[in-house]
């Protein structure tokens, strides 16, 4: 006979794991598809996370991951480190394959986050939480008194070059053009600020450093003419992209690609899916506001399976 799960949560970021916790409390049984190569979500590439409430002195974010997921083991959920590869949300009940088998139930949770961009240089992985970043809420405090560079041109770059001459002492914006993406007031409010300087038509061709970031290689994109930067920050604010690749075509997404939920409830426009963190946020984008929608998801779907059964 098939095996029909309560509710089945693919990802496993503090979303996934969040919503994990409450559904398996519930005693809903939930299977967890954690992924198989970025299990714990965006928090395991960080170091020091300071802002998840509960953790005076800070914790690391592997620790962090590792703590949800142990909480979620303890009671009852299944945990699974494979990859969703195919799902049909429209079906009764809703299926659910990875490369080795097909699952089936009648609620599902996505939770699959998003992804930053990474400029693709040698060296920006290893220096992550290192000195390079890619949001600056979570980690301006770090950067008191210190240089730093911000690439992008957008209104995401201008409002993280903005947000961090309230920690550095100084932040050169890095764009590969000679005017900004950014909307005008995002621009002139990034233009007045005395402690914002331009470096244009560049792109960060290099990150130095062995053990922190000591600095930037950037090369002037018309005359080629390379030049290092002696930095201790890099603030990479090129842009995110939601992972909706499994759902496009079933769930409604935005015309940015994140799914579009019945705000304030995590309902997605298919009965019975629901979705929460990062790939549903493009606003808040935090550990804290992704466990919180993971919570309200998992409370969605178990009211939505006392009502059908
Ligand atoms: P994610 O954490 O992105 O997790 C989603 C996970 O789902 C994926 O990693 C993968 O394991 C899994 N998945 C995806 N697709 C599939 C699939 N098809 N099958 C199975 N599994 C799948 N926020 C803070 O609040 N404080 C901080 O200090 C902080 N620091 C950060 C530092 C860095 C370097 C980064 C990148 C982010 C940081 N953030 C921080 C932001 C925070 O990590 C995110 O807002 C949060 O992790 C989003 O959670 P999520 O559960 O929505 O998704």
């Amino acid at each position: 006979m098939m095996d029909v799960r309560n509710v089945i949560i693919i990802g496993s970021g503090p979303a996934g794991y969040t919503s994990a916790v409450y559904s398996a409390r519930a005693e809903l049984k939930p299977l967890v598809f954690e992924g198989s190569v970025t299990a714990g979500g965006a928090l395991m590439n960080t170091t020091e996370v300071e802002n998840f409430p509960g953790f005076p002195d800070g914790v690391m974010g592997p620790d962090l991951m590792d703590g949800m997921r142990k909480q979620a083991e303890r009671f009852g959920a299944e945990l699974v480190a494979d990859d969703v590869v195919e799902v049909d949300l429209t079906a009764a009940p809703k299926v659910v394959k990875t490369a080795t088998g097909t699952f089936y139930a009648k609620t599902v949770i996505l939770a699959t986050g998003s992804g930053y961009r990474e400029l693709g240089v040698p060296n920006e992985k290893r220096l992550s939480g290192r000195g390079v970043s890619w949001c600056a809420t979570c980690d301006g405090f770090f950067f008191r008194g210190q240089d730093i560079v911000v690439v992008g041109g957008g209104d995401t770059a201008m409002e993280e070059a903005t947000f961090l001459t309230r920690f550095a002492n100084s932040v050169t914006v890095v764009h590969r053009r000679n005017e900004l993406r950014a909307s005008k007031i995002m621009q002139e409010r990034a233009f007045a600020n005395d402690k914002i300087r331009f470096v244009w038509d560049s792109e960060v061709v290099d990150v130095l450093g062995e053990e922190k970031v000591s600095g930037v290689r950037l090369r002037n994109i018309r005359t080629g003419e390379e030049s290092e930067l002696a930095v201790t920050g890099l603030f990479v604010a090129i842009g995110h992209d939601p992972r909706t690749e499994l759902v496009k075509g079933q769930v409604e997404l935005d015309d940015q690609g994140y799914i579009k939920v019945d705000a304030p409830s995590t309902r997605t426009n298919l009965d019975g899916v629901f979705a929460a963190g990062d790939v549903v946020d493009h606003t808040y984008r935090q550990a804290i506001t992704a466990a919180g929608t993971g919570c309200s998801a998992s409370l969605d779907a178990e009211r939505w399976l006392a009502e059908h059964g």
